[in-house]
């Protein structure tokens, strides 16, 4: 099943995308895709309706209707950072012994096709195509990796937009460098754990003006999905509806021999293997 927000900014309304690409109307059964929506069980609850054939006869909304990220705002936006090898290398950083921790402000939470401002004072504005991960219940001090599957509501595309001077030159946390305003475009859908061959690999890759710049498989995580969350419920609680950015292969920006920094007008594309595809201009 995959779960799309349809709507203008702030006034998106809850949906379930259908096999021809309709999008049935589910504010009838939940408001929002939000912490509530997750813990009272409601992605189980859609999928016995879907199988009761009771969300294909619902009203469908505008098929050319703006998407939203495909969840509302989560309470915590937790990322890995340097979890592919290969990118530690280029970013000339060690590969953590354990999972290095970020936080990402959680509204820089964007559409899928919504423009990125360049910040006011930014000149290294840069790219991550990830693998996302939003928390379906509640995980403190989780046992065992085997644990975290029945976790997990679903995964998403997700870009954490990183100012490099800001993150690396200003001092202090990597935060500044990931919080800008819209620097985390999600979406455009919130796909169930059925649909997603995570065992296989997914294969990420990102294009800024149509030319490739990076290209990764889930595969070369150092710290996969299960052990990564299993790590975070150690320090801190996750709250149903939270999203995980698990990190990005090689290719960015940061590690090119002459950066080719984002810039005002640039069109980046990206895509993860079953998690569907962005388009965001930065302006
Ligand atoms: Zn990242």
């Amino acid at each position: 099943m995959k779960l799309i927000r349809v709507g203008a900014p702030g006034a998106e309304t809850p949906a379930v995308l259908g096999s021809a690409g309709e999008r049935f109307d589910v504010s009838s059964i939940t408001p929002d895709f939000g912490a509530a929506f997750f813990a009272r069980g409601g992605i189980a609850d859609l999928q016995q309706r879907w199988a009761a054939g009771e969300i294909e006869s619902l009203p469908t909304l505008d098929p050319s209707a703006r998407l939203g990220a495909p969840i509302a705002r989560p309470g915590h936006l937790i990322c890995a950072g340097l979890n592919y090898a290969d990118h530690a290398v280029e970013s000339n950083m060690a590969i953590p012994d354990e999972p290095l921790l970020f936080t990402k402000a959680p509204n820089t939470v964007v559409g899928p096709t919504d423009d990125v401002p360049i910040p006011r004072g930014a000149t290294k504005v840069d790219y991550e195509v990830e693998l996302g991960i939003v928390i379906g219940s509640t995980c403190r001090y989780l046992d065992s990796p085997e644990d975290v599957m029945s976790h997990i509501a679903g995964f998403v595309l997700s870009n954490d937009v990183s100012e490099r001077a800001f993150q690396i030159e200003r001092g202090g946390q990597w935060v500044k460098g990931k919080s800008c305003e819209a620097f985390n475009p999600l979406g455009p859908w919130l796909v169930t754990p059925d649909e997603v061959d995570l065992a296989g690999g997914l294969g990420l890759w990102l294009d800024v003006n149509g030319e490739r710049r990076q290209t990764g498989s889930t595969t070369s995580l150092i710290f996969p999905v299960d052990i990564l969350i299993h790590y975070i419920s150690q320090f801190l609680v996750l709250d149903p509806g939270d999203l995980i950015n698990t990190g990005t292969p090689p290719g960015v920006a940061m590690g090119m021999a002459e950066p080719a920094w984002l810039k005002a007008g640039d069109v980046v594309t990206l895509g993860v293997d079953g998690l569907g595809e962005q388009h965001t201009r930065f302006v």
